[in-house]
This record gives C-alpha cells, sequence and structure tokens, in this order.
C-alpha cells in the first residue's frame, strides 16, 4: 500500500510523464476507488448499492495530440502502449491500454469530438483487489478529456453521471468486463464524509452521511491478496443465474421481487441453487436500504450486524466467498468489530470491518496472524474515511 500523498503523486507523474513523452502535460487528473459497503451484485440487477469513494486514487497526466493517436504509459506496468484512435476496439490496444483506449472510443461513440492523447498514470490504488483500480484509471482519463476537449462533463451532478456511463461502456464494449456500472458512478458522483446511495434501475443517486470518526469508529480495509481462478467465469455464471430466474418469475430484473413476498416467490424456482441466489439478490438490496436508514439515525451497531448478514448471504447463499475471506471477517469479529463482510465481486479481494478507532492496529494484527496460521499469503489492511470524486489536480 502507498503512503504517497496526493501532492507527491502528482508531481511524478508530471515528471514520468515528461520522461515519456518529451514534454510536460497539460494537466493532472485523478478519480478514486472505491469500497462498496454494502450491495454487492445488486447493480445487474437492477437494484441498490453503497459505495465510498476512498482516499486512494489514480492519477492521469494528459496532453492532446493532433494526430489521433492515443499514447499510454502506467507506473503500474511496462512499456508504452500506442493505438490509433479510429483502430480501437476488443483486440486493440487489448491488456490495460483498453480501459484507456475504451474511454475516448466510447465519447465519440457518443458523438463527441475526442482528439488523440498522451497519458501517463500513477495509483495509490491497489490493483486488483476489489477496490476499483479500472473505474478509477477510466474516470481519471474521463476526466481529462472532459476537460481538454471542452465537454463540460464534469460540470454537475446529471453530466457526471453522463460521463459514468461512458466509462461503463469503455470496460464493457471495449476492456470486456462485465461490471454494473457501481464502480464508475462512485469515481465520479461521491463527496466527502458520504457515502453514495445508487439505484441501479434509476440511476439516481443520494447521498448519505458516513463519518465514523466522529462516532469513535473507522472502516478497516483488509485486501486479501487473494485472486482466486474462476473470477470472470462464476461472475458470469451468476449473471446469468439471476436472468434465468427472472425469465421463470415474469420479472425483468429482480429488483421487481418484493422482499415481502420472497417464500412465494423462492417455490417457484426449480433448484435449490437458484432460490439461494434469488435470495441474496432481495434480501442484499433490503439490506442496502436498511442500512441507509441505520446510518441516517446514526446506528451503527444495526449497520454492522447488516454487514454480518450480507457476508452470510454472499457466502452461503450466493456462494462468492473464499477462504481468506471468512478468516478475515470472521478475525475482526472476535476483535471486536461492530461488522464484517467481503466487499466487491468476490473469490478474493478484499473485506471491510466497522472497527473502533483505537482497535485499528489490534485489528489488523489479529488479521495478519490469522493469515499467517492459515498459511495465506500475508494481507494488508488500512483504514479509510470516504473521500471525493474524480477532479483536476493540478
Ligand atoms: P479492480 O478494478 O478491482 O482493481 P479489475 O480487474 O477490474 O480490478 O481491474 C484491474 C485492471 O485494470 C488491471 O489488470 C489493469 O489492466 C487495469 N489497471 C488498473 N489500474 C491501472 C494502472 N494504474 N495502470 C495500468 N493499468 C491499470
Ligand atoms: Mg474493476
Amino acid at each position: 500500500m502507498s503512503e504517497r500523498t496526493a501532492e507527491q503523486v502528482v508531481e511524478s507523474v508530471r515528471a514520468a510523464f515528461a520522461e515519456t513523452f518529451g514534454h510536460e502535460p497539460e494537466g493532472v487528473w485523478s478519480a478514486p476507488g472505491r469500497v462498496n459497503l454494502i450491495g454487492e451484485h445488486t447493480d445487474y440487477n437492477g437494484g441498490l448499492c453503497l459505495p465510498i469513494a476512498l482516499p486512494h486514487r489514480t492519477y492521469a497526466g494528459v496532453s492532446h495530440r493532433d494526430d489521433g493517436i492515443l499514447r499510454m504509459a502506467s507506473a503500474q506496468q511496462d512499456g508504452v502502449v500506442e493505438v490509433v484512435l479510429d483502430e480501437v476496439s476488443p483486440e486493440q490496444p487489448g491488456g490495460w491500454g483498453s480501459y484507456v483506449a475504451g474511454v475516448l472510443w466510447a465519447l465519440r461513440e457518443e458523438g463527441h469530438d475526442v482528439p488523440g492523447l498522451d497519458v501517463l498514470v500513477d495509483s495509490t490504488v491497489p490493483v486488483g483487489a476489489g477496490l476499483s483500480s479500472s473505474a478509477a484509471l477510466e474516470c481519471s482519463v474521463a476526466a481529462a478529456v472532459s476537460d481538454l476537449a471542452g465537454l463540460g462533463l464534469l460540470e454537475d451532478a446529471g453530466s457526471r453521471a453522463r460521463l459514468a456511463q461512458v466509462c461503463i461502456r469503455a470496460e464493457n464494449e471495449i476492456a470486456g468486463a462485465p461490471t454494473g456500472g457501481m464502480d464508475q458512478s462512485a469515481a465520479l458522483l461521491s463527496d466527502d464524509a458520504t457515502a453514495l446511495l445508487l439505484d441501479c434501475r434509476s440511476w439516481q443517486t443520494e447521498q448519505v452521511p458516513f463519518d465514523l470518526a466522529s462516532a469513535g469508529y473507522a472502516l478497516l480495509v483488509t485486501d486479501t491478496h487473494a485472486h482466486h481462478e474462476l473470477v470472470d467465469g462464476q461472475y458470469g455464471s451468476r449473471r446469468d443465474s439471476c436472468q434465468e430466474a427472472c425469465r421463470i418469475l415474469g420479472v425483468d430484473q429482480l429488483r421487481e421481487v418484493d422482499p415481502s413476498e420472497l417464500d412465494a416467490t423462492l417455490e417457484k424456482l426449480p433448484t435449490d441453487e437458484l432460490q439461494r441466489r434469488v435470495k441474496h439478490i432481495v434480501t442484499e438490496i433490503d439490506r442496502v436500504e436498511q442500512a441507509v436508514a441505520a446510518l441516517r439515525s446514526g446506528d451503527l451497531e444495526e449497520v454492522g450486524r447488516l454487514f454480518d448478514a450480507s457476508h452470510v448471504s454472499m457466502r452461503d447463499d450466493y456462494e462468492i466467498s473464499c477462504e481468506e475471506l471468512d478468516v478475515a471477517t470472521e478475525t475482526a469479529r472476535q476483535h471486536g468489530a461492530l461488522g464484517a463482510r467481503m466487499t466487491g465481486g468476490g473469490f478474493g479481494g478484499s473485506c471491510i470491518a466497522i472497527v473502533r478507532s483505537e482497535s485499528v492496529d489490534e485489528v489488523s494484527t489479529a488479521i495478519d496472524a490469522s493469515f499467517a496460521d492459515h498459511g495465506f499469503t500475508a494481507p494488508s489492511s488500512f483504514a479509510v474515511t470516504a473521500a471525493g470524486s474524480a477532479r483536476r489536480d493540478r
């Protein structure tokens, strides 16, 4: 985990940009990673989720070019990737460059006139940890293009929501990752000390107060460093199960299932597995509403109980947890956490726990020890606060 300040990263982006491309960037823009507090795998079911933006950000130094070429370099990757804008496709340029090229492609698809660019990125978001380094990358570049091409898409919540849709298209259609939209919305629409309640059916958002520190608590994130294979296939198969259930139930999205009619709904599904998948989605959407109410009334113990219930639902019904995530959350609970749950797509990545501010070190150390006992790779834990969205830094 990088301890670098924003100022330091901006400076190092400018220096690396000049060294790589032989001239200064026109500016540096950044966008945050996120953790989802609750509401997992609900986004592609038209449901609710509740992310916060992290203090960890991806910074992009950017200059426009007049020749329709996109050149990209990253402090987290070797070499320079180059592609002609007219030739961007799921195959071209491929690899990490497709997250950047996809944003330019999607803006052009939406009818915007977008120039070629030189781009150099550096990030304090752990890559591939379920903290959405991919959306941080897309949205930092999207913010830069909006300013450099005079598109004005950072101006207000409405235009930022449109820019989020552009970044979703980039990730789905060019990078080839079938993500639902929470990550990009969090990166573009979040605010300090608030969580973002995102309705993935209407795409409406609401700010919900999230300031654990003033109540004497902290949100501890643990990156388990576990990345189990099958992630992509399992993600797709969960989406397929939800679609199959919708067909059988005659609804467009599982959001339409009323939680008070859950039992009767489950009886219509042919297999135990499909029943458990639907049960997770319907109860998880309901838990988001309950968590929002609890946050608004300052009832953190209730939020903690909902975290625990969410984890059990993901472990037993949706079956997207793994040993590392179960051990980390269980250890946090044993050391006094109000609640703990895996966050993100699952099968590895990160978990979150609400712990007393003075217990952050104790809980992190306990998780380290449990991982050592189990023979797992050492994890990284860090306390986070809710931070702001994509912006120009320099
Ligand atoms: P997550 O979004 O949870 O971190 P993903 O698998 O969705 O994980 O996205 C990670 C991918 O995004 C990386 O494999 C890489 O292709 C790209 N990426 C993210 N951050 C960077 C970065 N700073 N530099 C280059 N590529 C990045
Ligand atoms: Mg991602």
